[in-house]
């Protein structure tokens, strides 16, 4: 069974989709840590996020591995584990750049395929139900407004020690929606057969359970 969860930055995809994979045993796929390393990668090589053959090149060279742990998936760069450093602001304000690239989605979308190929998976995205997995049996798309989606990033960086105001979480998050939905290639875009959930006034065990009544219908 393969359940995509899309949606626009910080309507909590990974926290519930995380919460569903353990709830069903289901083998969890955040696609958006992926797109983060390639752009880690980048940063790290101090290679423009524009300059599209070398950026192709550095992801031939390095090796990017997901291993999946019980409360959730490692992100592995050559071996180092670099899952905290993939939510830096410094990859969050570059990630939808490098998301925009041709080749950079086939690769990554070609590896995604196939980790959904022989298990039962729940991964979320952006473009998962529309492009991904078109033939998942269930297909959410989670939403809230901007200024919950901004308080919840707020209370989350207060928790990591990590200072920034309101009003600019608020901007970064409507500017890399903005451009994850104006991008040319499998564009954020609810699909058709999707489920639209809007989470701005649920609880986290609210959405959880609204989700599994969902996955429940359509099995
Ligand atoms: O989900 P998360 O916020 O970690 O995603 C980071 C970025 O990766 C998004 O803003 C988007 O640019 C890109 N992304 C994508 N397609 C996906 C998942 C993420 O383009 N399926």
């Amino acid at each position: 069974m393969q359940i995509a969860i899309d949606g626009p930055a910080s309507a909590g995809k990974s926290t519930i989709a995380k919460l569903i994979a353990k709830r069903l045993k289901f083998v969890y796929c955040d696609t958006g840590a992926m797109y983060r390393t390639v752009t880690l990668l980048a940063k790290n090589h101090q290679i423009d996020y524009g300059d599209v053959s070398s950026i192709v090149k550095l992801m031939d060279e390095h090796e990017i591995k997901f291993i999946n742990k019980d409360d959730g998936q490692v992100v592995l760069l050559d071996g180092h584990n670099v899952s905290e450093e993939i939510r830096s602001e410094a990859v969050t304000n570059n990630v939808s750049q490098v998301s925009a690239i041709k080749e950079v989605r086939e690769k990554l979308v070609e590896l995604q395929r196939q980790l959904a190929n022989d298990t039962d998976i729940v991964m979320d995205g952006r473009d998962i139900g529309t492009t991904v997995l078109p033939n998942a049996e269930v297909k959410i798309f989670l939403i809230a407004s901007v200024e919950v989606r901004a308080q919840r990033r707020y209370k989350e960086n207060v928790e990591r020690g990590i200072e920034t105001s309101l009003k600019t979480l608020e901007q970064e998050i409507a500017a890399r929606d903005y451009k994850d939905s104006h991008r040319e290639i499998s564009p954020l875009q609810k699909a058709d057969d999707a489920i639209e959930v809007d989470t701005s006034d649920m609880t986290i065990e609210e959405v959880v359970a609204k989700v599994l009544e969902i996955v429940q219908a359509n099995k």
